[in-house]
């Protein structure tokens, strides 16, 4: 990509998470040319992120790596990373969007990720992709099967030693490199924008992020992966083998007061598969899952969380309305029983907020697509289209248009791309 330069292909994918990584193969197995936009510096999306899934326990990480891999290498699909959409418009039938791509610093195409800059770097920041806790560099490869292997220096955290450039083989580290940007042209677009959590920090009840051993559900996925931060299941805050573990459900969705009326659709089957998860790895700790109602709606899903329920993980109804600090680390977890025994107070070693779900982009100011009242994309046929938006030719995918789970997430992008290759085809290819 150079600045000014314009871009033609037969689809553009917004989004390289495994709807938008589903759809682009899709897409180019029949042939078409695909370039797919991605804003973070590694295609993958929140999967690539995740230990094992459910209702399978397959790694997450073994399965999401090939098909990285394969769009990647796919001689139909290009990929750009680290890009931000700043338009995107249908004219007179013609897909056109203007693309921002922002400064690594590291020249893409010299950098031969040999991490040699990274092992040079004398600055420790906490590591994003491990959920804070372990250090990482200041220039670094983000994580190790991020796709491109190519470094990226944070700007903020350099103090411009000049030691990654020095050691750097072919010259790739560029302290001056701006941002370029581009015109996409595409006969058809799909929207896989995808989903982000609510922060810690939005619930004053549960703490507000100050509880040291109140940690989110997506970095309970980073402390249980096979290449986690400490290799082990280990408390946080003091590294003790945590005794007694619970998961708050609807910590943010299902809650007016956070803005998210609506079910998170995924949490329930998370909590269930990291409490079997953690079960397997501390064998002797007691498991508890404070929840408002389950909803194990999926294909194997209710025989999964009868399986948690044979394994001894204790499923306790009732709503928790207060965490609170309490001693050597442990938090206390105050909640009303709906068995009859009325507000309790139990003290748990660790605590997993399963927060609210919302929107990841939004296209205002970008994209004349419609949302729904819940922000996600709007589908304008819900029941028979659940992939057409209020746009001719754009489409959308996975949980750009509501939360949803891997499975449907991989089942509507195949939708996507088959409604896509009609719109292509209606040019005339
Ligand atoms: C803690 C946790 C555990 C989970 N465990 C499971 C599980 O075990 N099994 C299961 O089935 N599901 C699980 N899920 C749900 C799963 O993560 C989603 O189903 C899946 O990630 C949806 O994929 P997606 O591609 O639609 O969205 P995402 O994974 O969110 O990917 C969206 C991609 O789009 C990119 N993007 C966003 N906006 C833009 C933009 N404007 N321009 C360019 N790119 C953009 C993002 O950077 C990202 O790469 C879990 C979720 C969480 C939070």
């Amino acid at each position: 990509m150079t600045d000014g330069q314009t871009i033609t292909c037969d689809a553009l994918v917004i989004g390289g998470g495994i709807a938008g990584l589903q759809a682009a193969l899709d897409l180019a197995d029949q042939d078409f040319s695909v370039v797919i936009i991605e804003k973070d510096l590694s295609i993958g999306g929140k999967m690539i992120r995740l230990s094992k899934v459910f209702p399978t326990l397959d790694c997450s990480s073994c399965i999401t790596t090939p098909k990285m891999a394969s769009a990647a290498h796919h001689k139909n699909i290009t990929i750009y990373t680290w890009c931000d959409l700043t338009q995107l418009n249908n004219i007179n039938g013609l897909i056109r969007a203007q693309v921002t791509r922002k400064p690594r610093y590291v020249d893409q195409d010299s950098c031969i990720g040999c991490r040699k800059c990274e092992y040079s770097c004398p600055v420790y920041v906490p590591d994003p992709e491990q959920g804070g806790f372990c250090a990482t560099k200041a220039i670094r490869i983000p994580f190790s099967n991020a796709i491109p292997q190519v470094a990226a220096l944070d700007p903020e955290n350099c103090m411009l030693c000049g030691k990654c450039a020095k050691v750097c083989p072919t010259g790739a580290v560029d302290y001056f490199q701006k941002s370029v940007e581009c015109i996409i042209e595409a006969k058809t677009a799909i929207l896989c924008t995808g989903f982000e959590m609510t922060t810690i920090e939005g619930k004053p009840q549960y703490g507000n992020g100050t509880i040291p051993n109140v940690v989110t559900a997506l970095q309970m996925e980073r402390l249980l992966a096979p290449h986690g931060p400490y290799n082990r299941m280990l408390r946080p805050s003091d590294g003790m083998e945590p005794d007694s573990i619970a998961f708050v459900q609807c910590a943010g969705s299902r809650d007016r007061s956070m803005g998210i009326p609506y079910c998170s659709r995924f949490c329930c089957m998370y909590a269930i598969k990291q409490a079997m998860l953690l079960s397997g790895a501390l064998p002797l700790a007691d498991i508890y899952i404070y929840y408002m109602d389950i909803r194990a709606f999926g294909k194997g899903y209710e025989q999964f969380y009868q399986t948690a329920k044979a394994m001894g993980i204790q499923f306790i109804k009732g709503k928790v309305g207060r965490l609170e600090e309490a001693d050597k680390g442990s938090v206390a977890v105050r909640f009303e029983a709906q068995d009859g025994t009325g507000v309790t107070t139990e003290q748990h070693d660790l605590v997993v907020l399963s927060l609210g779900v919302f929107p990841q982009w939004s296209p205002e100011g970008v994209c004349s697509v419609s949302t729904a009242e819940d922000h996600f994309i709007q589908t304008v046929q819900p029941s028979i289209g659940p992939t057409l938006t209020s746009k001719k030719g754009i489409f959308v995918a996975g949980a750009a248009s509501g939360p949803k789970d891997i499975v449907d997430s991989i089942s509507e992008a195949g939708a996507a791309a088959m409604q896509a290759s009609n719109a292509i085809l209606a040019f005339g290819k």
